[in-house]
């Protein structure tokens, strides 16, 4: 009878989700937000360190000799298929290097976690580049899962500077952001994965493993990439980039669902206490749409954008700004750390 229950009462929630995923409205980052760099100002040919957000936690960041990427995730399953079996889409993967420019410059692919929304692709990215990936020892289990040679595997140490180029990568253990029970239990937040995954398989195999900030230190910049909102206490304490970060690319999803005291830790955790100045929301997509230049946010039922950005905006101290990164535009560390080249915003009269 209990079992009659909750298989009701499951089937309910997953209407229930369906029917809000489907049906609320999505705010419209864009106009939410300030554009530093508008669209006419992005298509540039300059040399130097650029930046590519492409949608959830994939940064492409690129200085002309060496790429670097972070989860490499392009195929994005709908939202129907996630109840059945995902895998890696090779032709979506490989027209998204091919449109992104990912090339065999490609020095390492950089999972934040081993949620599907993160390291679904990094083994498949690794192998059609070269790249090592540089991740937990569950993203490596996906990897050799999907038979990405060994060599090119590497289980990261934290807090261990790893260069590649004139990059320098460190990995900080940090946090997920919590969720309810049932999704928690569904998709293992805070469980590893024990052995190799071979897709097509269930959204369930893609356990958390570790979750990363990704400290990006070179010439131009400083970067900090933070796929979930989450956070370890005092992560920072025992581990201090050698000055302020520049931009910290903050991973946003879930957090409007978070309590006051927990959205200012993250905040200070995550922004104040590496003193960063410049902060660029990502992971404000509906990851279950493929990859455009318009993504279009969460519903509102499931994450209430505008309440997250209207708390950021209040947190944000005078020296302080928060950007907008146009999804797939490649956009100049320079003109994004030069407040006099900052052009208006798309929508203005200009
Ligand atoms: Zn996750």
């Amino acid at each position: 009878m209990r079992r009659i229950a909750a298989t009701i009462l499951g089937f309910l929630a997953v209407c229930f989700v369906l029917t809000a995923w489907l049906n609320y409205d999505r705010p419209d980052i864009s106009t939410l937000l300030p554009a530093t760099v508008s669209k006419t100002t992005v298509n540039d040919t300059q040399n130097g360190l650029h930046v590519t957000f492409l949608g959830t936690s994939t940064v492409l960041l690129d200085d002309g000799e060496t790429q670097l990427l972070t989860d490499g995730f392009f195929t994005r399953p709908s939202l129907l298929s996630l109840l059945g079996e995902i895998s890696p889409d090779r032709q979506v993967v490989e027209d998204a290097l091919l449109q992104y420019g990912i090339n065999e410059t490609l020095a390492a692919v950089i999972p934040v976690h081993s949620h599907h929304d993160h390291a679904l692709d990094s083994a498949l990215v690794a192998q059609l580049t070269g790249a090592t990936l540089l991740g937990s020892e569950s993203s490596a289990m996906l990897a050799r899962g999907e038979g990405l040679d060994k060599r090119q595997i590497r289980v990261a140490e934290t807090k261990q500077p790893y260069q590649f180029g004139n990059f320098s990568v460190t990995l900080i253990e940090s946090g997920h952001v919590p969720m309810p029970n049932a999704i928690a239990g569904w998709i293992g937040l805070g469980e590893d994965i024990e052995k190799p995954v071979s897709p097509p398989a269930k959204l369930g195999d893609y356990h958390q493993g570790i979750a990363y900030s990704v400290l990006i230190e070179h010439p131009e910049a400083r970067l900090l990439i933070q796929g979930s909102a989450g956070f370890k206490t005092d992560q920072f304490t025992h581990f201090q980039p050698d000055g302020p970060v520049d931009i910290v690319l903050l991973g946003i999803a879930g957090l409007s669902k978070q309590s006051d005291d927990y959205r200012a830790q993250y905040w200070r955790e995550m922004v104040e206490t590496i003193g960063a100045i410049t902060i660029a929301p990502i992971h404000w997509d509906d990851f279950t749409q493929p990859l455009s230049a318009d993504l279009i946010a969460l519903p509102s039922l499931v994450d209430d954008l505008s309440a997250t950005l209207e708390d950021i905006q209040a947190a944000l101290k005078p020296e302080q700004s928060m950007l907008y990164m146009q999804p797939t535009q490649r956009h100049s560390i320079k003109d994004l750390l030069s407040p006099t080249k900052q052009a208006p915003t798309s929508n203005t009269s200009q």
